[in-house]
């Protein structure tokens, strides 16, 4: 029986397993897919937010001002790309202007350090592609950006390599109480049982909670499209770049990425289905508000879209709290934006719950870094030259677009959490992200994977069950 199992592998549960992974608990993780990160965690902005939208005294408040402040160390830890490129709140209006004044006030409640109105002439000079129609701007130079779906799978793979456990395809469905813990189903029967259980299930949360009797929350779907431009535009702007927030949240913004790409969106849309798919309707959307925003946005360089799906509750903070119908089950639940920046923070306020119930110690032998993700690319033509005499698959470029070689994908397949089909490469080392999106390397990225894992490339997925790219053999 284990101390504590997680349900739910994106940023939330990743994190949580890390900060128990410090202690000499017994922990695992369940997953659904056959991937972690397969939520909302890897459908975002990616924006490490300052903290001055969401409304002083809520948790969403707390943990975005203090994860804000402790993500430039945590990324690093975790050999994970994080730029502090800092964001700017544009206003058009004298109506936003009054907006920004709040924004101000209400982030200098929360704690937000460095926040400044700007006019025009120094909102231009920062961004000179912003609209000539823009009059000034909350400027929040603490912001940052960071690749989401890296921080989940590196702060579960620094996990895994500190000796927690990692189930995929595991989908928590039913829930038998025992003596001291509980019986975990999975939705093939398949058991696991643990003494304390933490919800981090996102959208399907409300279904995990249900299973153990718990019908305190229900969570709902909100819709978010994305346009995704090619890295050549890379330089196009510099912040993140929003406008005043609406009711229904932080609105449509134009931002750089980790990986030097431009992002535009999302949208925001309430949802029963939810389906991540993109509509005409929402990229009009998008296209219109980033041409609002910067007419000159370089949207025929458009590479990909994509949509994520908030998972929210109408009381519109987060839930992080032992259950008050079962005892052992802490929901870390409707985590919404800014749970992203929130995560490590969230994460360290959890495991001292779990440490006041289990009164767990610190291991001696915890090791908290981690190799970086695309270490490859960023090095020397002498120090390549140096891993290619070692093991000649590091000189073989397999994605050209991102220039990943084999040697970076057979280390995916092999290192915590082990990528096992085509887009968990992709995540760990952006085989695919590329201008042509997998138009050249997905073929070999398949055959990697089958020759590395000693099975048929009928049996390689996109991403599990059902998405097998080869059906048979013709010759
Ligand atoms: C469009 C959009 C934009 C956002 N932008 C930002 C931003 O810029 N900055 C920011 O700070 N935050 C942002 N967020 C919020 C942030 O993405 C989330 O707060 C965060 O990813 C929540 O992580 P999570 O681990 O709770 O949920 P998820 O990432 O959704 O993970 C839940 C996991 O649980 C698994 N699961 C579900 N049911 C079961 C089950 N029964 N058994 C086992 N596993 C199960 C799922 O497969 C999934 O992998 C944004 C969110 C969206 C959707």
């Amino acid at each position: 029986m284990y101390d504590v199992i997680v349900v739910g592998g994106g940023v939330i549960g990743g994190t949580i397993l890390r900060a128990l992974s410090k202690y000499n608990y017994s922990i695992c993780l369940l997953e659904k897919e056959n991937d972690v990160c397969m939520g909302q965690s890897k459908a975002n902005s990616g924006i490490v937010h300052a903290g001055f939208d969401a409304h002083v005294g809520t948790l969403k408040a707390k943990f975005n001002v203090l994860g804000c402040q402790m993500m430039p160390d945590y990324a690093k830890e975790l050999g994970v790309k994080y730029l502090n490129c800092g964001s700017l709140v544009v206003a058009f209006n004298e109506s936003d202007v009054a907006m920004l004044n709040n924004l101000l006030e209400r982030g200098e409640k929360n704690g937000v350090k460095e926040l400044e109105i700007i006019d025009s002439a120094k909102l231009h000079e920062l961004e000179p592609n912003v609209s000539p129609n823009a009059i000034a701007a909350l400027y929040a130079p603490t912001a940052g950006i960071i690749c989401p779906y890296c921080l989940t799978i590196a702060a579960i793979g620094n996990a895994m390599d500190n000796g927690a456990d990692l189930i995929t395809n595991f989908e928590l469905t039913k829930v038998e109480k025992m003596d001291r813990g509980f019986k975990l189903y999975s939705k093939d029967n398949k058991t696991v049982e643990g003494k304390v259980v933490i919800n981090c299930a996102g959208i399907g949360s409300t279904k995990v909670a249900n299973a153990f009797g718990d019908y305190s929350f229900e969570i709902k779907g909100k819709r978010g499209e994305y346009i995704l431009l090619d890295r050549e535009s890379g330089d196009f702007v510099s912040h993140t770049l929003f406008f005043t927030p609406t009711e229904k949240g932080k609105g449509i913004l134009v931002s750089g990425t980790a990986d030097h790409n431009i992002i535009l969106g999302p949208t925001s849309e309430k949802v029963e289905d939810i389906t991540p798919i993109t509509t005409q309707k929402g990229l009009a959307e998008v296209m219109a508000k980033a041409k609002i925003m910067c007419p000159n946005t370089p949207i025929y360089n458009s590479i990909t879209s994509f949509t994520g799906v908030r998972a929210y509750t109408e009381k519109g903070d987060f839930i992080i709290e032992e259950s008050k119908a079962v005892d052992n089950l802490i929901n870390c639940v409707g985590i919404e934006s800014p749970g992203l920046t929130s995560a490590p923070a969230i994460a360290e306020y959890v495991c001292e719950m779990i440490n006041n119930k289990l009164h767990g110690e610190k291991k001696a032998d915890f090791n908290g870094t981690r190799t970086p993700e695309y270490f490859f690319k960023d090095l020397s033509v002498a120090e390549k030259n140096e891993i290619i005499k070692k093991d000649p698959s590091f000189g073989r470029i397999i994605c050209r677009c991102e220039q990943i070689t084999e040697g970076e994908i057979i280390k995916a397949i092999r290192e915590n959490p082990p990528a096992r089909d085509i887009d968990a490469i992709k995540r760990r080392t952006r085989s695919g992200m590329g201008r042509c999106q997998g138009g050249f390397c997905q073929p070999q990225v398949a055959e990697i994977l089958a020759r590395e894992l000693g099975v048929e490339l009928t049996e390689i997925t996109k991403n599990g069950v059902g998405s097998e790219l080869v059906i048979a053999k013709t010759k």
